[in-house]
């Protein structure tokens, strides 16, 4: 597994810290936000080092396979499908990303506003 020393979720997803995780594939992990800002909130993330969308390609097609089957599955999981919910990737300074490894923040449980501040 690719892994950049200090990448916390690098460290999550070889267990080296401790994370409330959800499920997972053989290429992808889902554990619960730290600070939730919905009643669900998980991030799905590849296992690899994937610092952002512009690095995925045809190589990758299977991990993202992963991460939309464990999106798809958690939401039945969690509740939230039949009423809907939100899928978030935060790309770069402008639009929040606080860290360098691809995740999808699944949320719901609550209505959203739109568009997102
Ligand atoms: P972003 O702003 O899109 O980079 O989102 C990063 C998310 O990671 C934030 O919602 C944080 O609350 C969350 N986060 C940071 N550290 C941890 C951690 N150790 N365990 C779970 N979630 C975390």
């Amino acid at each position: 597994m690719t892994q950049v020393e200090d990448c916390i979720f690098c460290k999550i997803a070889n267990r080296e810290i401790g994370s409330e995780i959800v499920d997972e594939r053989e290429t992808a992990i889902a554990f619960r936000d730290v600070n939730p800002k919905a009643p669900v909130h998980i991030l799905v993330i590849p296992k690899k080092h994937i610092p952002q969308i512009k690095d995925l390609g045809p190589d990758t097609c299977e991990i993202m396979g992963d991460i939309f089957s464990l999106i798809n599955d958690i939401a039945i999981s969690e509740g939230i499908s039949q009423t809907g919910y939100r899928v978030i990737c935060n790309i770069g300074e402008e639009a929040g990303q606080e860290v360098d490894h691809l995740h999808f923040h699944l949320m719901g449980g609550r209505f959203m506003m739109w568009p997102p501040g």
